[in-house]
């Protein structure tokens, strides 16, 4: 792992991502599509690797001298997570993502509790991770969906937001960067108020973890869900941090075991907060491998990673705005290093075909939020998402390459 400096050796951090020395089409790859998924270092890949060849167990349930180092790594990487985080381990359910986490509140958490008439809250930027489970909570118990809405630069409307904070709403779900504008929206103000008025708020921290350091004391919400898989993790793993008294009083979304503490046919026990929350085997080389990439974020530092994707999200912009026709979409001061974008007369799919033929790895498509695409009147756009292991040089790869396919359809 590279050790923390005060100022990174980004070209050696980089060479510690194998993949970004492969070819595409005969080409260097230029991976821009980190908001989708990011690349792994070494040391991750390592950690699961060793994981199965030298502790390989099931977790909490043999007493064999493998059995204990499964759990103890296992919990390990919990605990690193939950410290990274600011927050006591045991409120911290580990998940396959962010999608499953959002799934577990709307499950254990508002279907019991909402009612005809009462409102949950989303924002037009979310992703459908957010908006489809509560769409299906909405339709079991009658509560509705109001949407705040979003200014001409991407960022929530706070006057809106303010608006429909009404007595109706029972939770305010949203993101905390979007992964298309890469808008990062004022969380702990929005809690703030949402609590002040008896609001129970959820946070999706998807696109926010890979890039900055998380506080989740101080942004003061009630639940916060993150993916592992975008913050150099494996796939398949995550976690949902709730309030101790939530994970109290919510009962377990799936069944099955590790989640018991006795099981008769007449009534099951469950185990304490956050097991009772983890059916069955869970993905524990993955958990493992997060665990890993925990490390290897702190050993960097949030601060200087902030402060490098910023730098590059800078020259990005400046490059990209130079290109006649091309459109960003969102603006807001302070975004993540996420560049939406279109050029006139190509559709995003052609584009990123043609730019994926130079070696160029970006997003095409509706990136999982149709109705910021409907705001927006497009039905797609191309989306080159960085990540601190990007170069200024493969920035001006992208610009020179957008502008050769650009003239290629005009
Ligand atoms: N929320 C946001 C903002 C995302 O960008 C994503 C992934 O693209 C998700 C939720 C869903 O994450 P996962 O598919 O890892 O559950």
């Amino acid at each position: 792992m590279t050790a923390r400096s005060d100022r990174p050796d980004w070209l050696r951090i980089r060479a510690d991502f194998p993949v970004l020395t492969r070819q595409v089409h005969g080409k260097p790859l230029v991976y821009l599509d980190s908001a989708n998924t990011s690349q792994k270092p070494q040391s991750v890949i390592r950690a699961v690797d060793e994981f199965y060849r030298e502790h390989n167990a099931n977790v909490s349930r043999a007493v064999h001298a493998l059995g204990s180092e499964a759990t103890e790594a296992y919990e390990g990487a919990r605990s690193k997570l939950a410290a990274f985080l600011n927050v006591p381990a045991d409120e911290l359910v580990l998940t396959s993502g962010t999608t499953f986490g959002i799934n577990l509140v709307a499950y254990s958490w508002a279907l019991p509790r909402l009612r005809a008439g009462d409102v949950i809250l989303l924002t037009r930027m979310e992703h459908h991770a957010n908006i489809v489970p509560w769409q299906l909570v909405a339709e079991r118990t009658g509560a509705k969906i109001r949407v705040v809405e979003i200014t001409p630069s991407g960022e929530l409307d706070l006057d809106d937001l303010r608006a429909k904070l009404t007595g109706e709403v029972k939770l305010l779900a949203f993101t905390h960067v979007s992964n298309v504008l890469g808008t990062v929206n004022p969380v702990a103000q929005i809690c703030r108020e949402a609590r002040r008025r008896g609001v129970v708020t959820l946070v999706d921290g998807s696109q926010a973890m890979p890039h900055r350091a998380v506080d989740i004391p101080s942004l003061g919400c009630d639940f916060y869900a993150l993916t592992g898989h975008k913050m150099l993790g494996p796939t398949g793993t995550g976690a949902l941090w709730a309030r101790r008294q939530h994970l109290r009083e919510m009962p377990p979304f799936i069944g099955g075991g590790e989640m018991i503490k006795e099981v008769r046919f007449e009534k099951t026990v469950f185990n304490d907060p956050p097991h009772k929350f983890e059916a069955g085997t869970p993905n524990i080389a993955g958990v493992v491998g997060l665990g890993a990439a925990v490390d290897y974020l702190r050993g960097i530092g949030m601060d200087q990673i902030e402060a490098r994707e910023q730098a590059l999200l800078e020259i990005a912009t400046r490059e990209l705005s130079a290109i006649e026709g091309l459109r960003i979409f969102g603006s807001a001061p302070g975004k993540a290093a996420v560049i939406s974008f279109l050029v006139e007369g190509a559709h995003a799919h052609d584009l990123a075909t043609l730019l994926d033929l130079e070696g160029i790895a970006v997003r095409s498509g509706h990136h999982c939020a149709h109705p910021l695409m409907a705001h927006f009147g497009v039905p797609a756009t191309c989306r080159a998402s960085l990540a601190f292991y990007n170069t200024h040089v493969e920035i001006e790869q992208l610009a020179a390459a957008i502008g050769k396919v650009r003239k290629l359809l005009a």
